[in-house]
């Protein structure tokens, strides 16, 4: 049964072609809540995310996409007095979680026989995804922000993808590739899709796992689009209707850039006007999404788990990097700012 349709109209996600939004009325696409999560259905002799596959949607007779992602570590470290785990994702194949969704979104692109996709990216999510291509032979082109750093376009390419640098804003960037696509092209867009929202979802699953069967009190994260985020609440939410578990959710902290805090702005209720939610330089170039398409879904993960979102100061970023380099995590500034 299909587990997806679209949160404006409700029509299905369609057995055929890859449209990036509902054909009907343009809306976004999400997978039905909770996610469809049976535990006779893990396959444990699968590795990593894979074991949790029937959430995927992935019809049962097409094949997996995979480079061995997720199954990260979760390493304690004591941080201002405080026993920290950190979930290890810079682990996976291209070196960021990107890859829970980019190997699902790879797995729809085989199964819809789809032979070359564009997506837009400021970076993780297109490294990840020109390494996905690679993986299922799919013909990548990549379109990038000017801004874009040096090291993350180099390794985009070095997977083999065309990388289309496109002048201006990140935003310029994404109507750069929505003409592409609006000429036929699948835009397999990390950010439009649901396809990569359950594959987040794995590293809650994870994490229960490795806590000895016992979620976590708080979990603090990155938070740009805000899929990692919405991905943990329904992966925690899930665990806890099916091992039936009282406790709240764990509170989620999901923490942005001051320089472009949209979903800061709009949890506090701070004028947008103090130019937030506008795009901005910051060094945490992987949270600098200035119009979050899913925000309200975010925005009510957080609330209802009793948790809040915080927004960093520019100069607070590379100090915060430092502190976890001398823990021994070597992080990028993104990952810094929690
Ligand atoms: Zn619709």
């Amino acid at each position: 049964m299909m587990q997806i349709s679209c949160t404006s109209c409700g029509t299905p996600y369609p057995p055929e072609n890859l449209p990036y939004l509902c054909d009907a009325c343009g809306g976004l696409y999400d997978f039905r809540i909770p996610l469809s999560f049976d535990p006779l259905q893990v396959d444990l002799s699968q590795p990593g995310i894979w074991r949790f596959r029937h959430t995927f949607g992935l019809s049962p007779d097409s094949r997996s996409v995979s480079l061995g992602e997720g199954n990260t570590p979760l390493v304690e470290a004591e941080v201002l007095g405080r026993q920290v785990a950190f979930k290890c994702e810079f682990l996976n194949p291209s070196g960021s979680f990107k890859d829970r969704g980019s190997a699902i979104m790879a797995s729809w692109l085989q199964s819809r026989s789809v032979s070359e996709a564009v997506e837009d990216s400021s970076g993780n999510a297109g490294a990840s995804f020109a390494a996905y291509a690679a993986r299922a032979g799919i013909k990548a082109r990549v379109f990038v922000p000017e801004s874009a750093s040096g090291p993350k376009r180099r390794q985009i390419e070095a997977y083999g993808a065309e990388l289309v640098t496109v002048p201006g804003s990140r935003k310029d960037t994404a109507e750069a590739v929505r003409v592409v696509a609006g000429d036929g092209i699948v835009y397999a867009s990390h950010a439009y899709l649901p396809f990569n929202l359950p594959g987040y979802a794995t590293a809650a699953y994870e994490i229960y796992e490795q806590l000895g069967n016992k979620l976590p009190g708080t979990i603090v994260l990155p938070a740009g689009q805000g899929g990692l985020l919405l991905g943990l609440a329904r992966g925690f939410d899930t665990l806890r209707i099916v091992n039936k578990i009282e406790d709240n959710n764990p509170r989620i902290i999901g923490v942005q850039a001051n320089k472009c805090a949209p979903l800061w702005a709009t949890y506090t209720g701070v004028s947008p006007k103090a130019g937030l939610g506008e795009e901005n330089h910051t060094l945490a170039e992987g949270v600098n999404v200035c119009k979050p398409l899913r925000r309200d879904s975010v925005i009510r993960a957080v609330v209802e788990s009793q948790g809040t979102i915080c927004a960093v100061k520019e100069n607070e970023i590379m100090a915060g990097r430092d502190a976890l380099a001398r823990l021994g995590f070597y992080v990028e500034p993104t990952s810094a700012i929690v």
